[in-house]
């Protein structure tokens, strides 16, 4: 059950112009298998727009491409040694088979350790930031091996080619939605779940309408609600385990422009005083003219819920963000801002610290019937719509399973 109106979560899209976009940007990679199977079954694969993107990394000094051999070549932050001991770094990343063997090291020392104090300023820790805002260094290098080797199939010599739902991935969601009224699920968007409670062999789910009886129960929320919602049935240790999991919260500022902004799809800051982490210019990937002629640029901050960004509204975020955009982008000029948006997700990136494996909860808890699906349990891949959708298929298999034993 969901508590909002529409279908989506995270992945929800607004209307600009009559098209659909999604509030937070979105693309899958190549690897993403289980996503690219899903669009298969639902006819949608040939529909999707596989874009060679740019990326970028802004320092003091100013905007370099980065992402690709070329490229590193000419990135003047790192000298030629550095740059050899880079490149040397990536393909040891790329050799480690066993996650395991690193996840004790945060990736922060883990680099230091391999290329020095600079190469990982001036590469990965802006990465790090754009995703984790503050909690960069506590990061296991288990996360950044994940990104490196296991994302590496969308990567081509000159750059990465990314994959968008031509008209947005509510695309799919409906044709989800639309196979499981058929299939005579019922579907309650506005109820939100208050708790879980067991009553014989039966568990009974408590929603802000209703009460009602089920065999089982699949959570898909973020440990932050299912602890709340589930904590009459869940075991001591698997709260514990929950508690022990910080998230970061998102932020989204979305621009609609009468200009792009910059040649590149992503560009990582890498300056401090800069109070975001990332651009990403949504019609360098999509055509312009799929939105009208407008550029939609997505300003991505990930912070504490306690940030003071945290609770402005889409202008105030945008007076705060004005005078770097302005500093950052080729003319970028208010004036020609056609509309501005906000979002935000309090419960939008797990923290992964060292041996982060240690800490994560089986989807079937110690309770039979109850199961766990959420982003907290993607692990050492990042979270995503790929692994949300591996999960649910893991849980639906636990399920026949059990019912199979009864
Ligand atoms: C800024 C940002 C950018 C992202 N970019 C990408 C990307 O490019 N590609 C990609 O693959 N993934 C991306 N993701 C991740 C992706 O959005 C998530 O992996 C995906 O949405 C997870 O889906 P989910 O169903 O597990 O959870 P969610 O999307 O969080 O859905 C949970 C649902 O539960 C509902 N809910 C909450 N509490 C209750 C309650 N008590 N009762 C009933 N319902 C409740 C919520 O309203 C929501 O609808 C991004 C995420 C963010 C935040």
């Amino acid at each position: 059950m969901k508590k909002r109106i529409k279908f989506g979560g995270m992945a929800k899209c607004i209307s600009y112009n009559g098209t659909k976009i999604e509030k937070h940007y979105r693309h899958i990679f190549k690897s993403d298998k289980y996503v690219i199977e899903l669009l298969k079954e639902f006819d949608l694969l040939d529909e999707m727009l596989w874009n060679k993107t740019k990326m970028a990394y802004y320092s003091k000094d100013g905007l370099y491409e980065f992402g690709t051999p070329t490229s590193l070549l000419k990135y003047k932050p790192l000298s030629f040694i550095e740059k050899i001991r880079f490149g040397f770094s990536v393909i040891k990343i790329k050799l480690i088979n066993d996650y395991k063997k690193i996840e004790r090291y945060t990736a922060e020392q883990w680099v230091i350790k391999n290329c020095g104090e600079n190469v990982y300023k001036k590469t990965w820790e802006p990465l790090l930031f754009s995703k984790f805002g503050n909690n960069k260094d506590k990061i296991s290098m288990a996360w950044l091996w994940g990104k490196i080797k296991l994302r590496g199939s969308s990567s081509e010599a000159d750059g990465e080619r990314l994959g968008y739902l031509n008209g947005s991935y509510e695309r799919l969601t409906q044709k989800i939605e639309k196979y499981l009224l058929k299939n005579n699920c019922k579907i309650k968007t506005s109820e939100e779940v208050k708790s879980v409670s067991k009553d014989g062999r039966k568990y009974v789910v408590e929603t802000s309408n209703e009460s009602k009886e089920f065999d089982y129960v699949v959570s898909t929320v973020s440990y932050d609600i299912s602890k709340k919602i589930l904590k009459d049935v869940l075991s001591s240790e698997e709260i514990n385990k929950m508690n022990n999991l910080k998230y970061t919260c998102a932020k989204t500022l979305l621009i609609f422009s009468k200009k792009s902004f910059s040649p590149f799809y992503w560009i990582n800051i890498g300056c401090d005083y800069i109070p975001f982490g990332g651009i990403i210019e949504h019609t360098n990937m999509i055509d312009c003219n799929e939105y009208g002629g407008a550029h939609l640029i997505y300003v991505s901050n990930y912070m504490d819920k306690n940030d003071r960004l945290y609770a402005l509204d889409e202008k105030q975020l945008f007076e705060e963000y004005n005078k770097y955009l302005k500093e950052i982008g080729n003319g970028f000029d208010d004036g020609d801002i056609i509309e501005l948006k906000c979002f935000e997700e309090d419960c939008a990136q797990p923290v992964i610290t060292t041996n982060y494996s240690h800490n994560i909860l089986d989807i079937q808890m110690k309770e039979n019937g109850i199961f766990m699906a959420n982003m907290a349990q993607i692990y050492p891949e990042d979270r995503g719509m790929n692994y949300a959708i591996k999960m649910g298929y893991e849980v639906a298999a636990n399920i026949i399973m059990n019912e199979r034993l009864d």
